[in-house]
């Protein structure tokens, strides 16, 4: 499939925040920590539940993207803020601090034996875009992807995608799109890398006026595989040999799930993404390693005792019962934190989701958004819940829009939106 016939205009370098370029929002500063893979250590987690408490507002926001924000920075603690992730091994080379996002299939090694080990081929490739000094010229919206064959993480259409095949090679997808490129294992992140400096050979990169693969023409994405497929261990396939790749994966259930080696892990669900720095610590506390999800949850991939820190967590506010109305429900920022919401979104969502006597149903992700820009929105199919100054669009596809005010009816209006046709 070729790339989008009429690609965006982009006005200059993009503005996604980082751990060294916050961004000013109406609740101060914004911080955005990535975490490659979503992957993070015990004591990682600690140290940004500890950022959180002393340096912002106390609590965690999960992204679409497996990062963690902080809200609510004082500027003047930047150079703190700063200081400790570099001590907490979360900021590994300043210029590339944007530009290591990479997706990492959360689920691989948990409830399945994947083909590789995604999270040494996560490692493996922030170790090799930062060893790239070019690669600082990549947006902070460029976004890599290692898949575990489930099509969970190539469905978010990553810039670079690397997803195992059955075959023993990997297809190096771009864009979401399978062009026919194919490597081995062991030379796929050199491969994934050759792609992004394709991208930024480009002097457009440069100035900041494409940010992403899909900002190229179809003309353009061709000459980029062109010259990838000359890489030594590189081929192309004939079309007829190319895969379609998922659109949207289902989000997984929470709970303790036994693993294929006897062993048990714990996936929780996060109300609305946003982690207060207890439970933040309490997390860190059950397990040494932690992975946060594209959906917003967290996945303890190995955890003694886990029905014991099953029942902990809830307690303290996580979600592990795979009933729940909270599965599925994202939202951005909305007021106070951003300037351009029309409502507290947030609190709308709370109401209509977290009365369990009439949740606003389960069935298609929804996303509550303040203004139309629908920041975190998640990919594949959603129910989109819009604020207009005087109630809520709320808008399925496939479905005719409807318009309703906060209450009661605006959670039969969504509940019935993520019924499936
Ligand atoms: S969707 Fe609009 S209101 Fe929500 S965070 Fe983004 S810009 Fe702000």
């Amino acid at each position: 499939m070729p790339a989008s016939p009429s690609p965006p205009v982009r006005g200059g370098p993009d503005a996604c925040p980082g751990a060294l370029q916050l961004h000013q929002a109406a609740d101060g500063h914004l911080a955005r920590i990535r975490c490659p893979g979503g992957l993070l250590t015990a004591g990682q987690l600690t140290a940004l539940a500890a950022a959180a408490r002393e340096l912002g507002d106390g609590r965690l926001e999960l992204t679409s993207r497996a990062n963690v924000q902080l809200r609510g920075v004082d500027v003047d603690a930047a150079e703190a803020l700063a200081g400790r992730l570099s001590a907490a091994g979360l900021l590994p080379t300043p210029g590339h601090d944007r530009v290591r996002n990479i997706l990492g299939s959360p689920l691989a090694g948990v409830d399945n034996v994947p083909d590789w080990n995604v999270a040494a081929q996560v490692r493996a490739l922030d170790a090799a875009i930062c060893a790239q000094p070019q690669l600082t010229r990549l947006s902070g919206r460029f976004l890599f992807a290692v898949d575990d064959g489930r099509g969970d993480t190539i469905s978010a259409r990553p810039d670079v995608g690397l997803l195992p095949g059955t075959d023993g090679l990997v297809v190096v997808a771009l864009a979401g799109v399978d062009h026919g490129l194919r490597t081995g294992h062991s030379d796929a992140v050199r491969v994934a890398v050759a792609v992004a400096r394709g991208f930024v050979a480009d002097q457009r990169a440069v100035d900041g006026t494409i940010w992403r693969v899909g900002d190229l023409t179809a003309a353009e994405v061709a000459r980029i595989i062109a010259r990838v497929a000359t890489e030594p261990g590189v081929h192309q396939v004939p079309t007829a040999h190319r895969r379609p790749l998922p659109r949207h994966i289902p989000e997984p259930s929470v709970g303790v799930l036994r693993r294929p080696d006897g062993d048990h892990a714990l996936v929780l669900a996060v109300p609305l993404g946003r982690l207060t720095a207890g439970q933040a610590d309490l997390l860190a506390a059950a397990s040494p390693q932690l992975r946060i999800t594209p959906w917003r949850a967290v996945v303890l991939p190995t955890v003694i005792d886990a029905p014991d820190w099953a029942g902990r967590l809830r307690t303290a506010g996580l979600v592990t019962d795979p009933g729940s109305p909270w599965l599925g429900v994202t939202a951005c920022a909305g007021r106070p934190g951003c300037l351009r919401s029309r409502a507290d979104v947030r609190a709308d969502a709370t109401a209509a989701h977290g009365d369990r006597s009439d949740p606003a149903g389960v069935g298609l992700p929804v996303h509550w958004i303040g203004c139309e820009r629908g920041c975190g929105t998640p990919t594949g199919r959603v129910v989109r819940v819009l604020a207009t100054g005087d109630g809520y669009q709320v808008d399925a596809t496939g479905r005719s829009a409807v318009h309703v005010l906060p209450g009661a009816a605006l959670a039969a209006a969504v509940r019935t939106a993520r019924e499936e046709p």
